[in-house]
């Protein structure tokens, strides 16, 4: 195994910079650049750092040293804390590409270790990764939460779960004549029942954690001259944290992205519909609702002098009047604004953080937060229930087998932890089998 290094630590200029090796030479590396072998694990030592070559002084920083299997990736690790100037990096990272045995880590080669040495499941690594990613509170919460084993844990739950139904149903199989008590294989059927509909209830989360993810869609729709941009503007100025400057058009849609009561939100204006709307506006204002079909949450701008009516809003849309300096009467069910002056804008921020920040911030329960997850749950519910119509449909203990085998199987690749060893572990442990 080839020891390898990195910087940790962002690019560019700044006070400390973290470089980390990971592998078996990492005493030797120490000793090389330092002149001694690393003392206590996890304690922090000030020491000068010198080319292995010519012994010329490069640093003074600190070494961190984290004795396999204690670490990160499992293997030996050193943290060197060097000074962040890009000379000093440099420098530091030539003199680690001197020493025999060391290379420069591949991307994610560090987690990949940690991983690969039973550290991190798939989860985890996936919510280390959204957390390094994570631009709002929200999603730090959530990824926190995944990364410290809370999708993983459930998954792993479920999946032993279902591997000791699956130790019935094999020692049904393969072991007839043994004292395997005869109604063992109808104790299946409440805990497949049950399995399915906590993984039901899991499926079933609106696509909250993708969402917080990803970022919410809000779209802003009405007609020309409403004041759809003028609003995107003033939400866009308004909003203390924007958390990237995305702010362009994006062929005829204007986007922003803004933090909203810690939820990433993506705010667009379908606002190059204005001009293919001219002659028929209402055609216009059709297609823009139809685009913004797929996005999560509408808010539907009607104004005095631009038609003042919400006849295209539909249940659940946020509905805002705006030119309220225009008009003194704003229609049932609205929010009143004025973009022009800034009235009601709060009432309409209050109203997105309700419905945004309430809606897709971290629960209790850990969510579901990729496509893949979602994928191997489905596959999961499918075999589930195809073993629990085997099983109603006659005991069919091979048939019921194969599909929990197979439901297993759909967690397991979700964590990354797929291995046949589980099922000898659990059968012998149940049953005693060769004692
Ligand atoms: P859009 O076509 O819906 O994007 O509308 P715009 O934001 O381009 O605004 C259309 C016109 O209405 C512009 O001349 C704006 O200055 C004006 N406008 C927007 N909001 C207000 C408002 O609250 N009050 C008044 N009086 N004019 C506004």
């Amino acid at each position: 195994m080839e020891t390898i290094y990195a910087l940790s630590s962002a690019a560019g200029r700044a006070g400390i910079a973290v470089l980390r090796l990971s592998g078996p030479h990492v005493r030797l590396a120490i000793e090389a650049l330092t002149g001694r072998a690393p003392g206590r694990p996890r304690l922090a030592e000030l020491r000068r750092l010198r080319d292995p070559d010519t012994g010329m002084a490069l640093d003074r920083g600190l070494v961190l040293f984290f004795e396999a299997p204690h670490s990160f990736t499992g293997e030996d690790v050193a943290e060197l804390h060097v000074h962040g100037g890009r000379a000093v990096v440099a420098a530091v990272l030539a003199a680690l590409a001197k020493i025999e045995g060391l290379r420069a880590a591949a991307p994610g080669e560090f987690t990949r270790r940690a991983f690969e040495a039973g550290k991190l499941d798939l989860t985890e690594v996936e919510g280390l990764a959204d957390l390094i990613d994570a631009e709002t509170e929200a999603q730090r919460a959530q990824a926190l939460r995944q990364m410290e084993g809370a999708l993983g844990n459930l998954y792993e739950g479920w999946r032993a779960r279902l591997m000791k139904a699956l130790a019935y149903a094999e020692a049904e199989i393969d072991f007839p004549d043994e004292e395997v008590p005869g109604d063992l294989i109808e104790k299946l059927g409440p805990e497949i029942a049950a399995l399915s509909s906590e993984i039901s209830a899991h499926l079933d989360d609106g696509g909250r954690g993708e969402r917080l993810r990803d970022g919410v869609e809000v779209a802003i729709v009405g007609p020309p001259n409403a004041g759809k941009s003028s609003l995107l503007n003033r939400l866009a100025r308004r909003e203390a944290a924007i958390v990237s400057d995305e702010a362009g058009t994006t062929r005829d849609v204007l986007e922003v992205r803004l933090d909203i009561g810690g939820v990433p939100v993506t705010l667009a204006d379908t606002a190059g519909l204005r001009e293919a709307a001219g002659a028929i506006e209402r055609e216009g204002v059709r297609r823009a609702l139809a685009r913004a079909g797929a996005s999560d949450l509408r808010i539907v701008v009607a104004a005095p002098d631009a038609g003042g009516d919400f006849s295209l809003a539909r249940e659940g849309d946020i509905r805002v009047f705006n030119k309220l300096d225009l008009a003194a009467d704003v229609p049932a069910g609205a929010i009143g604004v004025s973009a022009l002056t800034g009235a009601g804008l709060e009432e309409l921020e209050a109203a997105l953080r309700e419905r945004v920040g309430t809606a897709y911030e971290a629960r209790e329960h850990p969510v579901i937060t990729r496509a893949r997850h979602r994928e191997g749950l489905r596959d999961c519910a499918a075999s589930l229930s195809r073993a629990g119509g085997a099983l109603a449909r006659g005991l069919d203990a091979e048939l019921v087998a194969e599909d929990l085998r197979l439901a297993a199987r759909a967690l397991g690749r979700i964590t990354g932890r797929v291995d046949v060893e589980d099922l000898l572990d659990v059968i012998f442990r149940d049953f005693c089998i060769g004692k």
